[in-house]
């Protein structure tokens, strides 16, 4: 049921980078739409990027794919999986995307006479890529503004912001600034100061938050919020606590709710407090907090262990397969290339090893270590992208007995290029936007562990890569008992690779972990999680 005009509710951040505010957007999303409202999200960043898919995990973390191929940032993932929306190239805009519409029209003449300036024009696109989610039948659009009030290249999205206040009218849009309220330890108190500046910050540009959300790891206390009330010239009972959540971060959309955020968003903006629907969601953090089956260890081998938002969806997957199997999960990440002198010493104990997907030579052999662990070892294993095609070359290498085999990726002589560049890659120059990206159908083999894991014959999901399994090997792969369960509708492309010898041991060249979501978790997650966990009873009850 809509409710007519749709209305616009703008989230800023205050103080720190890295306060949870797209986990904040993606609950408030959840919260709106549980109570019945249509509801979109969206993501500004404020770099000259033109999306994220040439950063450096070390820049940025992972880079989450929707369905329609764009390569947008991590939060977007929060957004689906807590929020269930639908995300795709309207749901993230850069600075570097809007200047080059700016510019491009300039080229085109679309500015004819005019000197193309900051104000009104980029902010004039800023507006457009805004107003561009507000599909038929939305209710409520939430833009969520990377980076801080303050930061120099954020100032032309906080002023389309505020001219948006004007031209839709004030009691369409709701400003919601997130800030920081730190602890110091010497003195023992909560600093309220760094958010009464940063809310000036954005009095100076003309906007004032209607709700000031503060994150803390303390309770606030009734002098802090009369302090952030009159100096962020706030309501008092629009100053709303979100104190860090203890197990999960699915607890924050019911902390959310317990403060009421929610019915203040909606009395803001002048929409009724339909009823709060949070059954489905509560059943699920019951099991995500309290799970009754055994502890799980689940290793990632992956190059950038230490920086864990480069494998954030992987993570979380991994996760909800945990929740749908009710037991509890420890995951440990594993630095390839320390696997790479030998020592697998960190792979002892695991119930299941997965390794995820990447680019460029470092760490490769130490990947391959992995699955070759798993496979002798006959652990659970998935491998995902990369991960794939390293469980390619390592039957290649280990039981085929092709030498050298390897991906034309990191070896463009080898003897045996058993993954190799996909045939409408080979006159790519460009970098940005160009690998295979989105949404692709898989067919599954009849009788194949694929198909029984997914429960239909054909299934779509997302790829973000440029190789792919070179079908000359497809024969030999086959023979060394690695088997191709799942491949493009008309046969040319592997998708799916599964050991029938081994007890779970499936990989894929798409990415199931962008598609999962802690109520509806990818099935191969939840047969990953399951078959560990069966391992690990098995095991267990034969050492009693
Ligand atoms: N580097 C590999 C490719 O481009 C794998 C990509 C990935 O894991 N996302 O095909």
């Amino acid at each position: 049921m809509s409710s007519g005009k749709c209305r616009y509710i703008f989230i800023t951040g205050g103080v720190v980078s890295s306060l949870g505010k797209g986990i904040t957007a993606a609950s408030i999303a959840l919260l709106l739409r549980q109570r019945g409202y249509r509801v979109t999200l969206q993501k500004l960043d404020p770099y000259l990027n033109i999306d994220p898919g040439t950063m450096s995990p070390y820049q940025h973390g992972e880079v989450y794919v929707t369905d329609d191929g764009t390569e947008t940032d991590l939060d977007l993932g929060h957004y689906e999986r807590f929020a269930g929306v639908s995300c795709n190239r309207n749901s993230n805009y850069t600075a570097g995307k809007i200047y080059s519409a700016v510019l491009a029209r300039e080229r085109k003449g679309g500015y004819l006479g005019k000197t193309v300036q900051v104000i009104p024009h980029v902010t004039d696109e800023i507006k457009k890529a805004i107003l561009s989610q507000a599909a038929e039948g939305i209710d409520i659009a939430i833009t969520e503004v990377g980076g801080t009030a303050g930061d120099i290249e954020g100032l032309p999205f906080l002023e389309a912001l505020r001219e948006l206040g004007l031209d839709l009218g004030r009691e369409n849009v709701l400003y919601i600034h997130l800030t920081l309220i730190p602890y110091l330890s010497a003195s023992r108190e909560l600093k309220t100061k760094p958010s009464q500046q940063s809310a000036s910050i954005l009095r100076n540009i003309g906007i004032i938050p209607d709700i000031l959300i503060c994150r803390t790891e303390r309770s606030l206390e009734e002098e802090h919020f009369r302090k952030l009330s009159l100096f962020c010239n706030v309501p008092l009972e629009a100053v709303v606590e979100e104190k860090n959540v203890e197990n999960s971060i699915y607890e924050v959309p019911v902390e959310l709710a317990e403060q009421k955020l929610d019915e203040l968003i909606l009395d803001r903006l002048g929409l009724p407090r339909r009823d709060l629907d949070l059954a489905d969601w509560k059943d699920m953090l019951e099991r995500a907090v309290k799970p009754s089956g055994p502890v799980v260890r689940i290793g990632v081998t992956g190059k950038y262990m230490g920086l864990r938002d480069a494998y954030k969806s992987i993570f979380e997957a991994i996760t909800h397969g945990a929740i749908a199997c009710d037991t509890s999960l420890e995951i440990r990440g594993i630095e390839s290339e320390d696997l790479e002198e030998g020592d697998t010493t960190q792979l002892e104990g695991l119930d299941g090893i997965l390794v995820p997907g990447g680019f460029g030579y470092r760490g490769i052999e130490g990947k391959l270590m992995a699955v070759r662990y798993a496979r002798e070892n006959d652990i659970p294993f998935l491998g995902i992208c990369l991960g794939m095609q390293c469980a390619v070359i390592e039957t290649a290498r280990h039981i085929a007995g092709l030498e050298g085999a390897n991906s034309s990726e990191f070896a463009p002589d080898s003897p045996h290029p058993v993954i190799h560049l996909m045939e409408d890659q080979k006159n790519v120059t460009e970098k940005g936007g160009t690998m295979r990206l989105g949404l692709y159908p898989c067919a599954l083999e009849e009788d194949s562990l694929a198909r029984s894991v997914f429960g239909a014959a054909l299934v779509s999901e997302r790829h973000r890569h440029r190789y792919e399994f070179n079908n000359d090997y497809r024969d030999r792969l086959r023979e060394a008992g690695l088997v191709c369960s799942g491949v493009s509708p008309d046969g040319s492309l592997v998708e799916i690779v599964e050991r029938p010898d081994h007890r779970w041991f499936v990989a894929c060249q798409f990415h199931p972990e962008f598609t999962s979501t802690p109520l509806r978790p990818n099935p191969l997650f939840r047969a990953f999680i399951q078959a560990a966990r069966d391992r690990k009873l098995e095991i267990s009850s034969a050492t009693e």
